[in-house]
């Protein structure tokens, strides 16, 4: 019991450092490097307020423990649902929840059909002009529409719980990034019209399932050509010496993915700039040079989520950290 309790103290230490789903580091990325894919009538309005837009990208992870009903709108255990699941699963929220109920729906997840709920809520405040829920809204959707585009957000097997893998989740979208992220290419082109926002999120959720056996069976590989001394390493974060995987072992598993961890933040980006897009054409196309600034009331909210940020206590899915060797605990995960 002492034990668990100074581990539950070690992983409050650990939060702060800021490593959660995606990694909050590339969600910052993600919804920054959305920016430039604008057309020239939209990118000086986001240009202004990029702190903001990269800032808040990472809130909807900050209040996963504390809002009910917001982890769910992070991830879809697709395979709960069966072999097929990806292709017969009703891709409208009204036709599944006849279909599931929607407390099936909410346990599992929820992201495809969150990601058009909040293009519809981006679309509104649009033509409201409404320069705070624009912003607020853009850079949060920019969250949950990266959140899809992460293979291992797609399957109850989230963090190789089920296949002796554990860790693995953080790896994929922290780790990885974080350290090899340096020679990725971001520049992914122009935004594009969505034409059907609720199919193209599931077009998102579909092909980050499809690379989900790559991500498990490369680490099950790399992990058989190494032992534990070479897999893992220790370093300091925030004072505690931590075990993490270590540098040649996400080189390994970096190389045999051969650009996938690059490809979904591609992918990502250009998604996210597309959606944010498409509400502005849905929307009618408003002159954004002549909104209104950031309200005095907008930027007090988002101080005061950064202190509720140190605040946090343990992470409904807590994938970012690498659990004790020793750790055989179960995880407080949703269901
Ligand atoms: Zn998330």
């Amino acid at each position: 019991m002492k034990r668990f309790v100074s581990f539950l103290l070690l992983i409050a230490m650990l939060l702060p450092q800021k490593s959660m789903a995606w990694g909050f580091w590339a969600h910052q990325r993600i919804d920054r490097l959305a920016v430039f894919t604008l057309p020239p009538e939209m990118i000086g309005f986001y240009k202004k307020h990029i702190v903001y837009i990269t800032e808040t990208s990472t809130k909807p992870d900050s209040r996963r423990t504390m809002v009910p009903g917001e982890a769910p709108k992070h991830y879809i255990d697709i395979d709960v649902y069966g072999d097929s699941a990806l292709y017969k699963m009703p891709r409208y929220w009204k036709e599944a929840v006849a279909r599931y109920t929607e407390d099936t729906l909410m346990a599992y997840g929820i992201v495809p059909w969150h990601v058009n709920l909040m293009k519809y809520q981006l679309t509104e405040a649009f033509k409201a002009r409404d320069t705070d829920r624009i912003l607020r809204l853009s850079s949060e959707m920019g969250h949950y529409i990266a959140d899809a585009c992460v293979p291992l957000h797609t399957t109850e097997n989230y963090n190789g719980q089920l296949t002796g893998q554990r860790g693995i989740h953080a790896l994929w979208e922290s780790r990885l990034p974080e350290l090899l992220a340096g020679n990725y290419d971001f520049f992914v082109g122009r935004a594009t019209y969505i034409q059907n926002p609720q199919l193209r999120a599931w077009a998102a959720v579909t092909r980050s399932h499809l690379a989900l056996d790559s991500v498990l069976s490369f680490e099950k590989k790399v992990t058989s050509e190494f032992d534990d001394d070479r897999k893992y390493s220790f370093e300091e974060r925030g004072g505690v010496n931590t075990r993490v995987y270590s540098r040649d072992f996400c080189e390994d598993y970096h190389r045999k993915l051969n650009g996938q961890v690059e490809r979904q933040m591609r992918y990502a980006i250009a998604l996210v700039g597309s959606y944010w897009y498409t509400c502005w054409v849905d929307a009618g196309q408003p002159d954004l040079n002549k909104l209104a600034g950031i309200s005095e009331q907008e930027l007090l909210k988002m101080k005061e989520e950064e202190k509720q940020d140190l605040q946090k206590i343990i992470p409904v899915r807590p994938e970012a950290y690498l659990p004790p060797a020793d750790f055989s605990g179960h995880y407080g995960c949703t269901h």
